[in-house]
């Protein structure tokens, strides 16, 4: 099942995307999945980020492959971090490139969409608690990243607004150890990983994370990228590819 969050006469709305079109759901998929038996057009709708303002998880380094690339260490516990809310946006929006871009990267990764609260979630229970599997481009920019880091921080270079591109839909019923991942600029392959590749595992990040905080519905756990990342500039198109979710288009534009 594919689930869209979309524009429909102006106003935002969750369906199942099928064949014929966008099967309305009555309310949030968070609470509950109830067919209204409406039917929208696809092509009357434009589909938005699947989740509004999530609360964005980001894990670095965690892909083997990508560790050697970035010259760094393997980490002994997630390196996690966290993006605003701010910089969540949907298919066919554009990426900002900041006034302050020097090196900005695009990052394919499959993200967790969290679908029931928890606390202390066991890893066998891990995967009941997510809703499903989207695309996320884990915008980055580099020289900034750098200077953060040196001062042990990952935050405004992961966090301009635009910096991170969820969907097309969520994709449930899928198991994620083996997933292919992949993202292309202007139709040129740059990544191409299997998520069996994960250092951690999307078990082993909702049980980590959830020693310490409460994980509530619709919450995104971006599970880090895999190697072949590399810059964008504005005109470029980036699509990141994971296999049984879709597609995620974003164009690159200039902020002035
Ligand atoms: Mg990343």
């Amino acid at each position: 099942m594919h689930i869209a969050r979309y524009l429909h006469d102006g106003e935002p709305r969750y369906g199942i995307m099928e064949a014929d079109g966008l099967h309305r759901l009555a309310g949030s998929p968070f609470v509950g999945i109830e067919r209204t038996g409406v039917v929208d057009a696809l092509q009357a709708s434009r589909l938005l980020c699947p989740i509004e303002a999530p609360r964005l998880f980001g894990i670095g380094l965690n892909y083997v492959d990508h560790i050697r690339e970035s010259g760094s260490s393997t980490p002994e516990i997630p390196l996690v971090f966290m993006k605003p809310s701010t910089a969540a946006i949907g298919p066919g929006e554009p990426i900002v490139y900041p006034l302050e871009g020097q090196e900005v990267h695009f990052e394919a990764e499959l993200a967790v969409v969290i679908g029931r609260r928890g606390r202390r979630i066991e890893r066998a229970d891990a995967l009941d608690h997510v809703l499903g599997y989207t695309c996320a481009n884990d915008v980055s920019e580099r020289v900034i990243q750098k200077a953060e880091m040196q001062q042990g921080a990952l935050v405004l270079c992961k966090g301009f607004d635009s910096f991170c591109p969820l969907g097309p839909t969520i994709a449930t019923g899928l198991d994620p150890r083996d997933l292919r991942i992949g993202a292309r600029v202007n139709g040129k392959q740059r990544q191409s990983s299997s998520t069996s590749d994960l250092l951690f595992s999307v078990a082993d990040l909702v049980a980590y994370l959830s020693t310490a905080l409460t994980l509530l519905p619709g919450d995104v756990i971006l599970t880090g990228t895999p190697s072949g990342v590399g810059p964008v500039k504005p005109g470029d198109v980036v699509e990141i590819e994971v296999e049984g979710v879709g597609v995620l288009e974003n164009p690159v534009v200039a902020e002035r």
